[in-house]
């Protein structure tokens, strides 16, 4: 007997990275001019397209945000005896990147509305030997910047660096997100908004920063003041590492992010379409939806949903995935995670961190999704959703 294959539709992902147009011709360019290793003219354009945009002091385009955050770390000599609190809703490297440089590990709780760093928990881990806070804006929303900068402008030698993942193109009132932190980190993982497979970048937003960031992401030499005829040789000047991001993949990213406006638009479309079908719903079938801001605009890079009741949502997952829907939940509460146990000093509760991992699901989000694909998604979620209320 013949197999049907069409009854069951195809799996609809969490992501599917799309072309927005020139990736592929730049990539062609930046072979053929024969500069393929860091700071190339790809990463030249990219760099100055972000650093206008985000108003920066300087952009350096690296291997990953992962890598972006431990070169702030190395920049703001953080080192055993500092502490550096993070969000406990966060990824694994928010905090890695620090405990790697020997920093005592904080965990923060979050906000139950905007899932990003809670002010009132960070105010009661800050001291005089914390040495970076690392708010994440969660979804692409930002965290509470503004009590953020009060309590650091309280701990004269604390800085915020802007774990800025998931929220490059949102904004906090006028300004941009990644522009308020001393640093703050960019992805381009193929997850991210805009991707050329695996990227980041290091946002500088102070002058007195931007000599030692290229020394540092130079491998620690004077390569950049070499290159500039600042100085006649070039040679190691201090600890760094090999940072950059090729030219190949800068050229590729160039292609991406030139197309944000149409990108964002999409995005946006897409997240309203998500809150307009399912805010209606919140009372009737137990969940919550993320909140809309009329001041601060995201940046788009999830659609989730709460779901009341701590056991409901393995129930609702596994409908969805049975049914071919890329729906992970994510971010363990990483107080709790194994690999941040050598780091504290303490116990810590979150049980925001905790109610909302056990209780989030992430719709598929990406700016190719079809309206067929939306509208199984949200028939699938809904009904899995009355099965469980
Ligand atoms: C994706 C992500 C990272 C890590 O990004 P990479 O580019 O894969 O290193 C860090 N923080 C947050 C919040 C992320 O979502």
């Amino acid at each position: 007997m013949p197999l049907i294959k069409d009854t069951v539709p195809p799996p609809i992902p969490l992501n599917r990275s799309s072309l927005q147009g020139n990736e592929l011709s730049y990539v062609q360019e930046a072979v053929s001019t024969g500069h393929s290793a860091s700071k190339g003219p790809f990463s030249n354009r990219v760099a100055d397209l972000l650093r206008t945009e985000l108003e920066a002091a300087d952009i350096l385009l690296t291997t990953s945000c992962t890598t972006a955050l431990e070169l702030s770390a190395m920049l703001l000599n953080v080192q055993p005896g500092f502490n550096v609190i993070v969000p406990s809703y966060a990824f694994v490297t928010t905090a890695s990147a620090f405990a790697r440089s020997g920093a005592e590990l904080r965990f923060a709780d979050i906000d139950p509305v905007s899932l990003c760093i809670d002010p009132d928990s960070v105010g009661a881990l800050i001291d005089s030997s914390t040495r970076a806070i690392v708010p994440v804006h969660y979804g692409g929303m930002a965290a509470d910047i503004d009590r953020l900068t009060q309590l650091i402008e309280v701990h004269g030698d604390s800085n915020i660096v802007e774990d800025n993942a998931h929220g490059l193109f949102g904004s906090h009132g006028d300004s941009p997100l990644g522009s308020f932190g001393r640093f703050s980190t960019l992805s381009f993982h193929e997850t991210k908004n805009f991707s050329c497979g695996e990227g980041g970048a290091l946002v500088i937003n102070e002058k007195r920063d931007v000599a030692r960031a290229h020394t540092l992401y130079d491998k620690g030499t004077n390569r950049a003041a070499f290159l500039d005829g600042r100085v006649d040789r070039y040679t190691w000047i201090e600890q760094g590492s090999s940072f950059g991001m090729s030219d190949l993949l800068a050229a590729f990213l160039l292609g991406q992010i030139e197309q944000r406006t149409g990108v964002m638009g999409r995005r946006q479309k897409l997240f309203t379409r998500y809150h307009k079908q399912l805010s209606p719903l919140e009372a009737g079938l137990g969940i919550e939806v993320p909140p809309i801001s009329e001041t601060h605009r995201s940046a788009y890079h999830t659609f989730y949903v709460l779901v009341s009741g701590e056991g409901r949502r393995d129930a609702v997952l596994q409908e969805l995935n049975e049914s071919g829907i890329g729906a992970p939940f994510h971010y363990q509460p990483l107080h709790r995670s194994e690999g941040a146990q050598p780091w504290v000093k303490r116990k810590f509760d979150c049980p925001i961190s905790d109610s909302v991992s056990n209780r989030i699901i992430r719709l598929p989000f990406f700016d190719a999704l079809t309206d067929s694909e939306f509208n199984r998604v949200a028939e699938t979620l809904t009904g899995a959703l009355r099965h469980t209320a």
